[in-house]
């Protein structure tokens, strides 16, 4: 049943934001002001598409096609603009045989069928095809190196008094804020030397967590990219003796693995340490590491960790992720550490400490090359326990999850290998980088096939950054290729409005956020079930970002690529740090009536507090691009920029966030050419004039403009105008289940398309709203009725000591320099909309939209039954696949229960959904009926969606912990003992509610409690 258009009254509350209400300050010259464009006719609405760009693709043999994510779409009123495409061909059975080249031969001519989303002409949207042609060869036009490169953080300031330098200031100062002594703690202990006066590391460095190492990177990171960007002198030296001393005391460390062997020659090396025997035999428990922590002399020569080297040998055996008796992930916190290095070497402008780290670096890298050179192999055919019949198989080691998760591993020692001179360890350091690779992951890739689905999100996407710097040494265009096609995957079907990806840290089914969204749920500690709309994890939006910026320098005139990062950028990473104390976010809030979860306040409080501590001091790190003739201006922010090549400095005077911007050459002149982004949401009024003359009749959005090849002085003025336009991001899946309320986990609605507000490049929140029947809006899909009210300086008119739930323990800002200055908001339907990044509890991103127009049916696949099964038989195919899966498993003779690839609960729930798939489509009565096999799918994804690899607990698995820890809770006037153990359940509780939690931390859990009690 379809509502008739604008018939529905809006029961909606007048939203406030951040607290209960605000007190705003209008800027001058800024009158609110509707939208507004002309109607060419009478009859035909002015939303309603007219014309789509054609669609058609060369496709190498071999691989499946490369199909656009957005397209131009034109409407009635004369207006275009980019929309979402959902292609049909994401099934993957679909795409291999896509790519097989006896189905597709050279010459072969085929459709794709695709939708616009967010429109109503057919229930999947706005058909459209692409005519793909099957060609010979492999790609072409892929470049051969890098085409441009970004200007350095240190030749980039961000200025003004902005929310940008803010939360540039509050990073630095919680930086500053952190004993250095405390970052070398574990190294110290690792190291058999003293630790007296050093504190102890904390959070993921924790003495007793196997993560360590991984904070301190972080650390490192942030302090060179925090030195790079500070405009203090004072603090800018304070950072600078801080490197220092990690660089020294590193050095210190690593010199004491410097062993010459008099019997085999040479020095001890990484291959020589912990034979396969004593690696059987051990555990990995702390007693072990404890044991080796006094033979430092053995790691083998370079070895720099804040964990014994055995960690990174256990893995070699397939130890899964246990923190307790096995592993974490063991290079993944290696590469924190050699990234900090490299961070340091190429952002520090002292010689001496920038000279040391590299060195250290490259000696550790070079250790990782011996370790996998001669103790390592890759054998990916046979079963599991065929490829695992002697230790060392890579294609078995970094396919284990949350274990084998080895973060940019490959990246950094990628950029090692181009920082190092000499020849023999540049090809080494190449060859350890390309060691990290999954051909498990990359192979379907390469051929354009999505291997992105379920799998880890932060696991897998520094890989590619990994594969894509290889590229540029090893000139594979393999590498290349396979990280283009991710990245177009992500953009096409995975990503959020914000830029953000996943869901309780993994990626779920292409195409399906919203289902994922609405069905994501959290327990309470007692089983029970609640809505949980925090779900982005925040250190896939830093990877995302790196990895958009490097693919970037191969495509600088590629607009797409900028137009995300801005997105993620301006949206998700601006917005993951509290504008009033320094706290930041592992999981971002997306979705209906979502909160922040802050915390994570020092670069080793968990994964995302070590990306957190980078991502607000690199703003301005692909802010600006350069080749030997051009420069790109890639985003617009207020920025003094230096080109060192050309000798000139420019200035970008603006605001941030900004609808006009200007630029000058402030010192120097050369002759260079200027290419200016057009955003891809710039659809109106946008203009560029260089000293008053306009410089094109006309702009596309999403492109850039180009001031050729001049020379340039001081009195060169280019003015850009660009006034934002509200847009909507509709979300590539409809809503018809989500989660409601303490254990309505499968409520069924309407099946309606979703929507996010957005304002130019921003997305826009607003809060009030609870349930999504509220969140259901009659919307005009031209956004005619749109109130945009321009900027504005907001700020919360209560104490900040009032508002704060979460008790910061470091540094605080003053609320009155630019955390508050410049917002953007709108109105709609009485809601009042806020930018995202200001946005902080109980705001809601996406709508259900009640959009004009009655959709006809789309008949697909099996068409012969009257309904569209195809998505259906997709989801099916999947679940068919973890069920044969398990099945082997089940078969195997010896079997290690760890290694099942499904959790019994899940795996439950998801051949339950499956039978019942089965049935309806059984059943004649409901195999036409298009909404009962919408359901079907979406109960069966749900089911996927919630599954847990064969490792992790499931919330079942607590049944015995929750009551002991619920009994614990109301012990009156409890020891401190059992506060202590209460505590540990706590965190164990909410670990295993997000997925990171292990079997043995609930068993340590509920011995405690037992033994107290
Ligand atoms: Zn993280």
């Amino acid at each position: 049943m379809k509502r008739s258009f604008y018939s529905v009254a809006l029961g909606l509350v007048t939203a406030a934001f951040m607290t209960s209400s605000v007190s705003v300050m209008a800027k001058e010259n800024y009158s609110p002001k509707k939208a507004e464009y002309a109607l060419d006719s009478d009859d035909v609405p002015p939303y309603t598409i007219v014309k789509v760009e054609n669609v058609s693709v060369k496709c190498p043999v071999g691989t499946a096609p490369r199909l656009p994510y957005r397209l131009w779409v034109n409407y009635a009123d004369g207006r275009g603009e980019y929309r979402q495409v959902r292609w049909t061909n994401s099934a993957a059975a679909k795409e291999n045989q896509m790519a097989d080249p006896a189905e597709n031969p050279v010459g072969k001519q085929y459709e794709v069928q695709g939708y616009i989303t967010g429109d109503n002409t057919t229930t999947a949207g706005y058909p459209v095809k692409a005519q793909v042609t099957v060609v010979a060869g492999t790609y072409s036009n892929v470049p051969a190196a890098p085409i441009a490169r970004p200007l350095p953080l240190r030749c980039v300031s961000i200025d003004g008094n902005n929310r940008l330098t803010h939360n540039r200031e509050l990073d630095i100062d919680n930086l500053l804020n952190i004993d250095v002594k405390q970052q070398l703690y574990n190294y110290r202990d690792t190291y058999g030397m003293s630790t007296e006066g050093y504190p102890v590391a904390d959070g993921w460095d924790s003495p007793t967590t196997k993560l360590k190492g991984h904070g301190s990177g972080h650390y490192m990171s942030a302090l060179a990219m925090a030195y790079a960007s500070c405009q203090d002198q004072q603090k800018k030296e304070k950072l600078k003796e801080n490197i220092k001393t990690m660089v020294d005391g590193l050095r210190e460390c690593q010199e004491r693995t410097f062993r010459y062997d008099e019997k085999l020659g040479r020095y001890w090396e990484a291959r020589d340490f912990a034979p396969e025997d004593e690696l059987k035999e051990m555990k990995g428990s702390w007693a072990d590491f404890d044991r080796y922590k006094q033979k430092y002399q053995d790691y083998g020569y370079g070895y720099i960790n804040a964990i014994p080297a055995q960690h990174c040998a256990l893995i070699e055996m397939y130890r899964a992720y246990n923190n307790e008796q096995w592993v974490w992930a063991p290079y993944y916190s290696v590469h924190k550490q050699l990234a900090g290095l490299i961070d340091i070497a190429n952002l520090v402008d002292d010689k001496q400490i920038a000279s040391k780290a590299l060195l250290i670096a490259k000696d550790m890298g070079l250790w990782v090359w011996n370790r996998l050179h001669y103790r390592t192999f890759v054998q990916s055919e046979g079963t599991q326990e065929q490829r695992r019949s002697r230790p060392g198989n890579r294609y078995e080691m970094w396919n284990m999850y949350i274990a084998g998760e080895v973060g940019g591993m490959a990246e950094s020692l990628a950029r090692l290998s181009q920082m190092v001179s000499n020849p023999d360890e540049k090809a080494h350091l190449l060859e350890a980088s390309n060691y990290f690779d999954s051909p498990a992951f990359f192979e379907p890739l390469a051929k354009n096939v999505d291997a992105i689905r379920t799998r880890h999100a932060n696991q897998h996407i520094p890989m590619i950054t990994g594969a894509l710097q290889s590229y540029i040494g090893n000139h594979n265009a393999y590498y290349y290729n396979l990280a283009l096609n991710f990245w177009n995957m992500i953009q096409g079907r995975y990503r959020y409005a914000m830029g953000g990806v996943g869901n309780g840290e993994m990626f779920r089914q292409p195409y399906s956020q919203i289902l994922s969204m609405c069905t994501n749920v959290t327990g309470d500690g007692r089983r029970n079930l609640y809505p949980e709309p925090t779900i982005n994890e925040t250190c896939c939006a830093y990877n995302l970002a790196k990895l958009t910026k490097d693919l970037n320098c191969f495509n600088p005139d590629n607009a797409a690529f900028m137009d995300y990062y801005e997105r993620v950028l301006y949206n998700q990473l601006v917005g993951s740090i509290h504008p009033e104390y320094y706290a930041t976010l592992y999981q971002y809030a997306v979705g209906l009536n979502a909160s922040k979860p802050w915390g994570n306040d020092t670069p080793q409080s968990t994964c995302c507090g070590g990306t957190g501590a980078e991502n607000h001091v690199k703003y301005q790190e692909a802010a600006y691009f350069v080749n030997d003739q051009t420069i790109w201006v890639a985003l617009y922010m207020p920025t003094t920029a230096t080109w060192e090549d050309k000798k000139i400095t420019l200035k970008q005077e603006c605001e941030w966030p900004a609808e006009k911007t200007t630029i000058r050459i402030v010192k120097g002149k050369a002759k260079f050419a200027m290419k200016l982004r057009v955003p891809y949401w710039a659809t109106k009024g946008f203009s560029v004039k260089l000293n008053g003359k306009e410089v094109a009749s006309q702009y596309q959005p999403g492109s850039y403009v180009e001031i050729p090849l001049r020379k340039w002085t001081k009195k060169d003025v280019v003015e850009v105008s660009m006034p934002f336009t509200p847009h909507m991001d509709y979300g590539p899946d409809k809503m018809q289940i989500a989660a409601t309320g303490k254990n309505e986990t499968r409520t069924e609605f309407e099946p309606l398309w979703t929507g996010a507000f957005m304002y130019g490049p921003l997305v826009m929140a607003t809060d009030g709203i609870d349930d999504w029947n509220k969140a259901t809006i009659d919307l005009d899909p031209s956004l005619q009725s749109i109130v945009l009210n321009g900027p504005k300086e907001i700020k919360p008119d209560q104490p900040q000591n009032q508002r704060r739930r979460w008790q910061p323990r470091t540094v605080a800002a003053s609320t009155d320099d630019g955390a508050y200055s410049n917002i953007y908001t709108l109105t709609y339907a009485g809601m009042d909309f806020v930018p995202d990044y200001a946005a902080d509890r109980g705001v809601t991103h996406y709508f259900r939209l009640n959009l004009p127009g009655t959709p006809e049916p789309v008949v697909g696949e099996g068409g012969e039954a009257g309904a569209d099964i195809s998505a259906l038989r997709e989801t099916m195919t999947e679940a068919k696949s973890r069920r044969n899966a398990q099945q082997k498993w089940n078969d195997m003779e010896v079997k290690v229960p760890e290694y099942a690839p499904w959790a019994r609960h899940g795996f439950r729930r998801m051949m339950q959904n499956l039978a019942a798939a089965e049935a309806v489509l059984d059943n004649p009565d409901t195999n036409a009926d298009q909404t009962a096999i919408d359901k079907a799918t979406a109960n069966l994804n749900a089911a996927l969606n919630s599954m847990r690899p064969g490792n992790l607990p499931e919330l079942e698995d607590m049944d015995e912990l929750l009551p002991l820890l619920e009994k614990a809770k109301n012990v009156q006037n409890p020891s401190a003992e059992l506060k202590e153990a209460i505590d540990y359940a706590d965190m164990v509780v909410k670990y295993v509610s997000d997925g990171s939690g292990t079997m043995d931390m609930i068993e340590k859990a509920t011995q405690q409690l037992k033994k107290i009690q």
